[in-house]
């Protein structure tokens, strides 16, 4: 820290991205990507628009924002286009939550969340999961609380269902509550058709998942339009531009193509079972999942030696030091090969620890 570093920021504990070393060439299960490229129109449209780059985007990225709204059959109104969906859940936070309203979250959960939190002075109610990771909705009923939850949770994979999104929102009429669905299309269901009855839910998603285009860095927000406006005065008062044009460009040309990206999805979920399968029959421990990770443990291993063993052998997955999860890993969904490659040299792992 320098000297010159605000005494406001002093004790925060900023976020850490998962690693993306450059010594090899990993099989990459480590930071929730897809892996499938985008769909060719994306590159074309992409090649397109590198010919417009003298200018500035559109402010209101209108025609990416009609086309989310058409895909999401909401009102133009109803939705917010930005930088990665995490620029969504950092103007949800500065818009709606301060000194005097809190946020409320799971102790094991998306890790961003404590730190949006802490750059925005920002108090946190923790509630902790239940047994098994469990999310209890009961928990956020009547809390009179901020909240945020991610649907299908992270890193532990598991969804609550829309009823039971409801009855938190409908039970807190007086606070904002933000559904994180960076991974709903993987399995779980949208809330996004409750956004039209309530007027204090807001639905983040991504285009860094299922839409493969975690590099070009595309979320969005969809809301009753007050919220949308007053994430907007957010917006404007940082980054007006927040979404440049080859990310509009490429958005645009993914929605298109959106049928792709669900079929992409669905083979996702195939390998996501198969593996828990066959890591089941090695004896792990693994979460029921409807995302595109798993989180697994083994007795037979620590959760740091397997994210080791697993590293020297050249694939990559997240290990989180936190104690309650340090048992375990988050191991992203590839191609069946890559899983296959995973298992293999899981059980190499094993045969050396069992000897
Ligand atoms: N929410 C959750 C639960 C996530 O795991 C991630 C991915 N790190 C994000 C939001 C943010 O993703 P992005 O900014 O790439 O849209």
């Amino acid at each position: 820290m320098s000297r010159f570093f605000s005494a406001r920021y002093a004790e925060l504990d900023a976020y850490v991205p998962g690693e993306q070393p450059k010594d090899k060439k990993y099989i990459k299960l480590n930071t929730n990507e897809s892996p499938f490229p985008p769909s060719p129109s994306v590159a074309e449209a992409v090649s397109l628009e590198a010919g417009e780059l003298m200018l500035y985007s559109d402010p209101e990225s209108r025609a990416l924002t009609r086309a989310v709204a058409e895909l999401y059959d909401v009102g133009e109104g109803s939705v917010l286009m930005t930088n990665g969906s995490d620029e969504i859940l950092n103007f949800a936070f500065m818009a709606f939550s301060d000194a005097d309203h809190p946020i409320a979250f799971a102790d094991v959960t998306y890790g961003f969340y404590p730190v949006f939190a802490a750059l925005n002075a920002i108090p946190c109610e923790i509630i902790p999961l239940r047994d098994g990771f469990k999310l209890d909705y009961k928990d956020y009923v009547g809390i009179n609380k901020n909240i945020v939850i991610a649907n299908p949770n992270a890193p532990t994979g598991m969804a609550i269902s829309v009823r039971q999104i409801e009855e938190i929102v409908r039970s807190n009429p007086n606070n904002v509550v933000i559904i994180d669905e960076a991974y709903v299309d993987f399995g779980a269901e949208s809330a996004v058709p409750l956004t039209k009855k309530y007027d204090n839910l807001i639905v983040t998603m991504t285009f860094s998942k299922s839409r493969s285009m975690a590099g070009a860095r595309l979320g969005f927000g969809i809301a009753n339009p007050a919220l949308i406006r007053d994430m907007n005065t957010i917006k404007y008062s940082t980054n007006p531009y927040n979404v440049n044009r080859l990310t509009s460009a490429a958005g645009i040309a993914a929605i298109k193509d959106n049928a792709y990206y669900m079929d992409n999805a669905k083979i996702i979920a195939e390998n996501r079972e198969y593996t828990r399968e066959k890591l089941t029959s090695l004896g792990f421990e693994v979460l029921p999942s409807l995302t595109n990770f798993i989180f697994a443990r083994t007795p037979e291993v620590s959760g740091e030696d397997l994210y080791l063993g697993l590293k020297q052998r050249g694939i990559l997955v997240r290990h989180f030091t936190k104690e309650r999860i340090k048992d375990y890993n988050r191991i992203t969904i590839g191609r069946r090969e890559q899983m296959d490659a995973l298992i293999l040299a899981i059980e190499d792992i094993l045969k050396e620890k069992r000897k």
